[in-house]
């Protein structure tokens, strides 16, 4: 089933097997490890962990750092670079601790270590990091408190570095420095001029509201060389947006961050580290191309033209390589983490069987949408199309001044899916373009019910249009035979999955199968394991979904190594500061009122409390009853 296009996006990841459920993979044997999710789901039913739940696959992540670290040691090793790579993590694109201690644990082994943009981030890259030669980038606003933090960290031998993001920085960390007598490693980050395709282009440019202006640079090289303390500026900092599509542009932003690491060589600056931030993108379409949710380039490209383009710009002007730091944050988390969620309902918009004739009484123009739909054929379907919305409208109108009736406007929007229906099937027998019917396919699709909820869980969705791979998880050996899209449960009509990405490029439905009474249909969103998670919110206080993170073995078999619980309602309530047992007793006196005006009994009140309670400690999400 080429449909979902796993192959294309999965990065060999994700598959499908004869059975026709879609499996998670790893190369752990001689053959790929792999695991079905409709089992993984089987086992977490069986612990109590119910829909909706983000999977993670522990050595899923495991794999991404190493193919990282692996393809920049190759790309080193083909160049003969004079260096060595090391990467960071930034903390803000999934700062979940099961994330970051695996991050630490097995990134030691690399000496992978943590970019972090806030205080917060640098006490968890303190207490998490494993290895003192792996890196502590601290980008973002720095107080006292932050850098005081970061010196103590140098002082006992780690390497953390402070980036300059603006010029009012450094005397604050100069004072520190000699307040504490511990000499910093300074970094600054430099303003690119290239302006990268893709959606995060504000990142570089003159007007980006990050890093230094030229003139700051020289400002702060001189405040440097005036307090005696150039020597300790030894990182230049260079990010040019995160997820970018094309690769020529991560070529110019190298070429132009080694001029500015040149010209802070030529100004007296040690230097020796060249970081080149985020931006390593991820192939949510799989389509291969520069577009936003796409790349048009593969890791091991990605490392060569970095490799190759330093030493095109520095080995001329015979200045030592750098270390070479990257900061990939979505390309190393975003695939080990998924969505799963179970579909509630499902609304068809089929219309209902027509009657043989119309009642006499029908409005006029219900007759003539009556005529329209007898005639749809092969060579008229637009205008039939035209001519039914026309006639649906005007009917509406009509009924909103009073002047046709309920069923007037019931009938007159049964007849208008029927004449869509039609045409849609004229539609589809044609080679011929009608961009005025493009949007026929979302018209007539049925809306899937998922039990999540976009805001808390895909918020990127929402903010950005961000594509992500969409599917089900099992009945994948059947053809799915509906049109559809997807609805989420919080009551807002823009918590809706409308764009996904096929063989044909981003549609506006998908494909999905009829769901059968009585049984479950899982669906499973992909790739979200980078920014999804912290940026979620509690719109319509639906809180953190449960989490479940596995490790696959190589024989097939898989452990569940840790499990959250989601937000439960107590919990969510909590954070928009209700107080439940005030909460419970004012519900209590509810019920002694009702009860003292003989509306319910005491027995029935207590029935009633014991409900209450069970709601607060039960999950935000829909919950099947327990028989
Ligand atoms: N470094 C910095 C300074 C960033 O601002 C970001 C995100 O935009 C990243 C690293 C991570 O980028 P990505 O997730 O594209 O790897």
């Amino acid at each position: 089933l080429e449909l979902y296009g796993v192959r294309d996006w999965g990065e060999g990841y994700f598959d499908i097997s004869a059975a026709g459920e879609l499996v998670a993979q790893l190369p752990l044997g001689k053959q790929a490890s792999q695991v079905a999710l409709l089992d993984i789901i089987q086992g977490m039913k069986e612990r109590g962990i119910e829909m909706p739940s983000i999977l993670r696959i522990e050595n899923l992540l495991d794999d991404r750092i190493k193919a990282l670290n692996e393809a920049f040691k190759h790309a080193i090793n083909e160049y003969s670079y004079q260096n060595h790579y090391r990467g960071v993590f930034p903390i803000k694109v999934n700062q979940q601790c099961h994330v970051i201690e695996e991050i630490a644990d097995f990134g030691a082994g690399y000496h992978h270590g943590f970019e972090a943009g806030s205080k917060a981030e640098l006490i968890i890259a303190l207490s998490k990091l494993k290895d003192d030669q792996s890196l502590i980038i601290c980008n973002g606003y720095k107080d006292s408190e932050f850098i005081e933090l970061g010196l103590y960290a140098k002082e006992m031998g780690l390497k953390c570095f402070f980036v300059l993001e603006t010029p009012s920085e450094l005397p604050i960390i100069l004072e520190c420095s000699q307040r504490l007598g511990i000499e910093p490693l300074l970094g600054v980050r430099i303003r690119p001029l290239v302006i990268v395709d893709g959606h995060w282009n504000e990142d570089s440019g003159d007007r980006s509201i990050f890093g230094l202006s030229t003139a700051s640079l020289i400002k702060v090289v001189e405040q440097l060389k005036e307090s005696n303390m150039l020597h300790c500026l030894q990182l230049l900092h260079c990010h040019l947006g995160s997820q970018i599509p094309n690769i020529r542009n991560i070529r110019s932003g190298v070429l132009e961050a080694c001029r500015f690491y040149s010209g802070l060589m030529e100004e007296g600056a040690p230097m020796g580290f060249l970081d080149l931030g985020g931006g390593l993108a991820v192939d949510y379409e799989g389509a291969r191309t520069n577009s936003h949710h796409s790349m048009n380039y593969q890791l091991d490209e990605y490392c060569a033209n970095i490799v190759e383009t330093i030493c095109e710009c520095l080995d001329p002007l015979a200045i030592p390589h750098p270390v070479i730091i990257s900061e990939s944050g979505r390309s190393t988390v975003a695939y080990s983490s998924m969505l799963l969620f179970n579909v509630l309902d499902v609304r068809d918009h089929c219309p209902a069987p027509l009657p043989d004739s119309l009642p006499g009484s029908s409005h006029e123009l219900v007759h003539n949408l009556w005529q329209v739909n007898q005639v749809v054929a092969a060579d008229n379907f637009q205008e039939c199309y035209n001519d039914a919305l026309f006639y649906r409208d005007e009917v509406r109108e009509l009924f909103r001044r009073g002047q046709a009736s309920l069923s007037d406007r019931a009938i007159a929007d049964n007849i208008t899916l029927a004449v869509l229906e039609k045409v849609a099937v004229e539609l589809k027998q044609t080679d011929k373009h009608y961009p005025e019917l493009n949007n026929l396919p979302e018209m007539l699709a049925d809306t899937y019910y998922g039990n999540f909820s976009l805001f808390q869980s895909l918020p990127d969705i929402w903010a950005i249009d961000q594509v992500f791979p969409v599917m089900p998880i099992h009945r994948l050996q059947e053809e799915p035979d509906r049109d559809a899209l997807i609805a989420d449960i919080t009551c807002d009509c823009d918590g809706k999955i409308d764009h996904f990405s096929n063989a044909k490029g981003i549609q506006r439905t998908t494909r999905l199968h009829t769901v059968h009474e009585g049984e479950e249909y899982y669906l499973g969103v992909f790739l979200v394991g980078a920014y999804q998670e912290t940026l979620g919110d509690l719109h319509n206080l639906f809180g953190d979904t449960n989490v479940v993170s596995v490790h696959i073995h190589a024989d097939g078999s898989y452990d569940f190594v840790r499990e959250f619980q989601g937000d439960s309602i107590a919990d969510v309530l909590s954070y928009v500061e209700y107080d439940t047992k005030i909460m419970t007793e004012e519900f209590r006196q509810l019920a002694e009122k009702a009860v003292k005006q003989g509306k319910i009994t005491a027995a029935k009140r207590k029935q009633m409390m014991k409900a209450f309670k069970a709601s607060l400690d039960g999950y935000t999400y829909f919950e099947k009853e327990e028989h």
